[in-house]
């Protein structure tokens, strides 16, 4: 088959880059940025992900770098534990859930990818800005950067366009859908060397999105002075915000009102988020998911074709299943439209329910439940607010529907 192009070096273009060099199909990546650094803070790799990252013989250089994350934990705000679960390995799985800082997920998908493919098919400083396509090829249009003019190009035999939550591509092909849906919560996000909470790798969630939740996980093990770097987030239900960048600095006197009283036998919440060295503030957005993601020899893969809110650790996740579900399309049809078509059908309707399901019932909504039937207020036990059974049918659920359920793994 003729190259493949990739535009895009986040994390679904270089996990593509991979599968594809692994299947002998050969491609070429193209990336925005000027250098590819190491930007992002704390992102989940759940089992259904690390089995495809394991696939890709990558296992040992991510756990190197990661947490082996051990179990979920909610609380409430006044720091009353409601629920906890094993994760991963822990809970059964083949393949463990790991907290990774993005940049690092990042570096060992690159190195990778360089290494095994090779350096020279990786070229940066190629900004997208279209895409045209005949009966035997695409050629893809490229600038310096965003606004920039039309400066080279490349043919091929198809283009997968990974370009993230503010494709090119995505627009060309949707030229009126508008900007990212803002979900009516805030987020602001950092990370903090930190002593390790609870078992050193929960993941722990904490409060309601209308008086401040607060998501917080380890991201690298401990250095020698024994401590880690935790990423939070802390989530505000507010009318306020600004577009997505994913760089833009925030501010503590913004958020820390809501948890400033935080402090827990397990964690002193305000002090970590005075301890970190920056805030970045973003607003959760997605969108709605698409009619048709694959026009011709030209396709969508992760953010570029389902961005979603990160309330259920799934964005890097899907990136990746996609990224095996198009590399075994590639290899399963000799004609690369019916390829891709093939790509569309295993995934569009996947990811549809996960972005759909992350707006209204993704595992914190176990947080919403007591949340409401207490009143926001303190409780005895939490036997009387909510039976055991009905937190496990609430977090069951939604591993099903993001198709990371331990039964549908092993099968
Ligand atoms: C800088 C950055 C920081 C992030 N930080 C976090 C985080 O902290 N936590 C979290 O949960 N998620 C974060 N994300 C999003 C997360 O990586 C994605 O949700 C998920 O991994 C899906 O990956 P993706 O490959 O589809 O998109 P992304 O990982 O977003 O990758 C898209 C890639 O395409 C490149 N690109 C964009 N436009 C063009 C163009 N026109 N031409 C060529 N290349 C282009 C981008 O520079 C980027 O490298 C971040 C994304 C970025 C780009």
């Amino acid at each position: 088959m003729e190259e493949v192009i990739i535009v895009g070096a986040g994390i679904g273009g270089l996990t593509l880059g991979l599968a594809l060099h692994d299947a002998r199909i050969p491609c070429r990546v193209f990336e925005s940025a000027a250098e590819i650094r190491a930007v992002g803070v704390g992102i989940n790799l759940l089992p259904h992900a690390t089995k495809e990252l394991a696939a890709l013989g990558l296992e040992a250089a991510l756990a190197k770098v990661a947490i082996a994350t051990t179990d979920a934990t909610f609380f409430n705000r006044f720091g009353q534990l409601i629920y906890q679960e094993p994760l991963g390995r822990a809970a059964g799985y083949d393949h463990p859930q790991f907290s990774i800082h993005r940049g690092d997920l990042q570096v060992v998908l690159l190195e990778a990818f360089r290494s095994r493919a090779g350096a020279d098919r990786l070229l940066t400083n190629r900004h997208c800005i279209g895409v045209e396509q005949d009966e035997a090829g695409v050629t893809v249009t490229f600038s310096d950067g965003p606004g920039g003019a039309a400066r080279s190009s490349v043919s091929g035999s198809v283009v997968i366009a990974c370009d993230g939550i503010n494709s090119a591509v995505r627009k060309q092909f949707y030229p009126d859908e508008g900007e990212p849906r803002y979900s009516g919560v805030n987020m602001w996000r950092g990370v903090t060397l930190w002593k390790p909470m609870l078992s050193g790798a929960s993941m722990v969630r904490a409060g309601w999105l209308s008086h401040g939740k607060m998501v917080i996980y380890p991201i690298r093990p401990a250095g020698a002075d024994g401590l880690q770097l935790v990423n939070w987030v802390a989530e505000i239900e507010t009318p306020n915000y600004r577009r997505r960048d994913w760089n833009r600095a925030g501010s503590l006197d913004d958020f820390i009102g809501p948890f400033a009283g935080w402090h827990f036998e397990w964690l002193d919440v305000p002090a970590l988020l005075r301890a970190a060295d920056h805030v970045l503030e973003f607003p959760m957005v997605d969108q709605d998911p698409l009619p048709r993601w694959s026009f011709g020899r030209v396709t969508l893969l992760g953010d570029a074709a389902h961005p979603m809110v990160p309330r259920g650790s799934n964005g890097a996740g899907q990136a990746i299943l996609d990224a095996r579900a198009l590399t075994a399309a590639l290899l399963e049809q000799a004609d690369p439209v019916t390829a891709l078509a093939a790509y569309q059908r295993q995934r569009l309707e996947a990811t549809t329910r996960i972005v759909l399901t992350n707006r209204t019932n993704p595992p914190d909504a176990i947080l919403r439940e007591v949340f409401q039937r207490t009143g926001d207020r303190p409780f005895d036990a939490i036997d009387d607010v909510i039976s055991r059974e009905e937190l496990v049918a609430l977090s069951e659920g939604y591993k099903r529907i993001a198709g990371y359920s331990r039964d549908a793994l092993s099968r």
